[in-house]
């Protein structure tokens, strides 16, 4: 072992970075493996004042996310992105070599990678076998952890596998955990399906914390921009932990049109667009002799079991068109995720996949 490895934590020496998309990388020129909007809006920069540090919480910003989300501005935590807020949750609530956080596989992986750079456990229940969550089960290993598991983190929809939560039950959850687990509902992609949103349930549980971010819907996945939405009680204890000046002054500045009333209406004639492609996309799918099944989903994707998937996603790659394997995870055997793109690129993809 060198002599830097062994100077890092044992935590770190033994992980395993989360390979996102970018660092996984790809040749070709139609990008369907980050559930990245296909287009990009402009935006006005003002630079006469980047000499000056920014607002720890740009009030702008706050203000026009809380009337977005029908919340108060008190009940929002701007952070570098949803995978921030991830971890000023674990390092907010969870006490290192001690505690656990409790996920739901197959899942986003960042919650598990998160906990582990924190030195926190990290306990699974399996969704069950359509994919729901077994809210039984999460109920039970969280009472049954002698207070350790801290955190549950749900997703919905859920990447990759595109389920959503059901409200009455996770109301019961959240009922049943109170003063002992704090239950995240990530909601990265809630933008393709509002209706489904639980932000309604903030203002009778404060053990509920949501998540979002302007990196889907809102085509801004490179300005690192996501929100915390929650009672005032947990965002002020995260506000103890995160950074001083966690938002650039020009993320600000984008952030605040993209969530002016021009740029909602951008977003939501994006989500029409985007969500007829999926039925579309996915109705086609369905003529297809190689695939064997497309999972339900209301977000910017949709993950499609192939008979042979290596073989579907060399012949996407060798056409240019790169696509998110997950063939490898445990329960997704064969299973590529598609990201929903704009039409030229959903012909492409199913031009590659006609030609099999
Ligand atoms: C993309 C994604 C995120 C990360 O969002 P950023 O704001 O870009 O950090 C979080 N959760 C899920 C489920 C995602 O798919």
């Amino acid at each position: 072992m060198s002599n830097i490895k062994k100077l890092a934590r044992k935590t770190v020496q033994a992980l395993t970075p989360y390979l996102s998309a970018r660092r996984i990388g790809g040749n070709g020129d139609v990008w369907l493996n980050a559930n990245e909007a296909p287009d990009c809006s402009i935006y006005q920069l003002d630079s006469s004042k980047l000499h000056r540090y920014p607002e720890f919480q740009p009030p702008q910003i706050l203000n026009a996310y809380a009337a977005y989300a029908k919340l108060n501005a008190d009940q929002v935590l701007t952070t570098r992105g949803a995978d921030e807020s991830i971890e000023i949750l674990i390092r907010t609530f969870c006490e290192p070599n001690l505690d656990s956080i409790l996920i739901c596989p197959p899942t986003y992986g960042m919650y598990a990678i998160s906990a582990e750079t924190c030195g926190v456990a990290i306990e699974e229940v399996q969704l069950q076998a359509n994919f729901d969550v077994d809210y039984e089960a999460v109920k039970k290993t969280v009472l049954e952890s002698d207070g350790k598991i801290k955190i549950v983190f749900l997703c919905a929809p859920n990447n990759p596998t595109g389920n959503m939560l059901d409200k009455n039950k996770l109301a019961d959850l959240l009922t049943a955990t109170v003063g002992k687990a704090l239950i995240v509902a990530d909601e990265a992609y809630i933008e393709f399906c509002p209706e489904l949103s639980q932000t309604d349930l903030i203002i009778d549980h404060e053990n509920l914390v949501i998540t979002r971010t302007l990196s889907k819907a809102f085509a801004l996945a490179s300005i690192r921009c996501g929100f915390t939405l929650a009672q005032t009680s947990v965002i002020e204890m995260m506000s103890k932990v995160i950074a001083p000046y966690p938002v650039p002054a020009p993320v600000a500045q984008i952030a605040e049109q993209a969530l002016s009333a021009d740029g909602l209406e951008v977003m939501r004639d994006r989500v029409v667009v985007l969500n007829n492609n999926r039925h579309v996309l996915a109705n086609a799918l369905t003529k297809i002799d190689c695939v064997v099944d497309i999972f339900p989903t209301t977000g910017n994707f949709l993950l499609v079991r192939f008979k042979d998937s290596a073989k579907v996603f060399k012949a996407f790659a060798d056409d240019g068109i790169i696509m998110r394997d997950f063939a490898n995870k445990p329960r997704l055997e064969n299973c590529v995720r598609i990201t929903i793109g704009n039409s030229d690129e959903m012909n492409r993809t199913l031009n590659t996949l006609n030609s099999l």
